[in-house]
């Protein structure tokens, strides 16, 4: 049977940590860590996403601005916004929430972000950073799943890790930060052949694939840890991850709820960067 990897209250005590080191230093230099947040149009998903953030920033004692900008803003006046906030002293964060309406260019704008506000760590000089090991930010949500291994003391190093997904946002951030841990890392994606037989040799599988119940009993091994990093709705409604939870969970030791694992990670590990963007600011 295995044990439950409980995303909320790590989150908690990662985001107690968050509160009182933010306060230390704004008691030290003066300085409160900023966070801006664009969103761009009006996706429901979205507003929910940056409420959360916002709120989560003003919780931990951080300032927080979101803009909203219509649908129709034009990709000029999006670089505008950013390259304001790229100058503003009092932000230390930028973020633009993806997806952006079809007629702006993600990369450009991404690129748009000074590397030392980018918090989400898109920037192409950023994903180099963690290529070769030496990052100030590490994007979200694999982050948040490293912080989950480390508060349960699941070992690593020397360890067959199984990724499935090839993402620029998990997938292959995930697979780079387990490397820098020493690990053995194997990437799967929708071309591998014999998917099974790769992730049943998983000590530690990850699962960021987008589809439920997808991993199921026969792709994993005895004793191995799953961490489901999926967020989908299944037939009935309710929100579930890529694993085939009920059916996996008598034979791995240790697993994640979906929801309650990595989800409330994510934006915890966003609070982190900001604090170390505004530290790396006064350095
Ligand atoms: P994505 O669609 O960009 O990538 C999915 C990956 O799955 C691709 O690399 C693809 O090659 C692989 N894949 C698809 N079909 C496959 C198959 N049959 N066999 C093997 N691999 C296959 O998705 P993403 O942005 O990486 O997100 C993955 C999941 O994680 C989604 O459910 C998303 O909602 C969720 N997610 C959760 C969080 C969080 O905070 N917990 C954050 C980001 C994404």
């Amino acid at each position: 049977m295995a044990q439950i990897i409980d995303g909320k209250a790590v989150s908690a005590s990662v985001r107690e940590r968050i509160a009182k080191e933010t306060a230390e230093f704004a008691k030290e230099t003066g300085v409160i860590p900023g966070l801006a947040v664009i969103i761009v149009g009006e996706n429901p998903a979205s507003q929910v996403y940056v409420r959360n953030k916002h709120k989560a920033c003003q919780d931990v004692g951080m300032h927080s601005v979101v803009i909203e900008m219509p649908e129709n803003t034009t990709q000029e006046q999006l670089l505008e916004k950013v390259d304001e906030l790229a100058k503003d002293n009092a932000i230390h964060g930028i973020l633009v929430q993806l997806p952006l309406p079809a007629h702006i260019d993600e990369e450009e704008v991404i690129k748009a972000i000074p590397p030392e506000k980018d918090v989400d760590a898109f920037h192409p000089a950023n994903v180099g950073r963690i290529m070769i090991g030496n990052q100030s930010f590490v994007p979200c949500t694999p982050a948040g799943v490293m912080e989950l291994l480390d508060a349960y003391d699941i070992e690593i190093e020397g360890k067959n890790c199984v990724i499935i997904g090839r993402s620029n946002i998990v997938g292959k951030p995930q697979a780079m930060l387990m490397l820098q841990k020493n690990a053995t890392v194997t990437i799967c994606h929708s071309r591998t052949k014999n998917l099974a037989e790769v992730t049943s040799k998983a000590d530690i599988l990850v699962a960021a694939v987008g589809r439920s119940k997808f991993v199921t009993a026969d792709m994993v091994k005895e004793g191995a840890v799953v961490i489901d990093v999926g967020i989908n709705r299944g037939e009935d409604g309710k929100l579930c991850g890529d694993v085939d939870y009920d059916a996996v969970f008598d034979k791995v030791s240790y697993i994640t709820p979906v929801p309650g694992g990595v989800g409330p990670m994510t934006i915890t590990m966003l609070l982190k960067n900001t604090l170390t963007a505004a530290k790396d600011s006064v350095r």
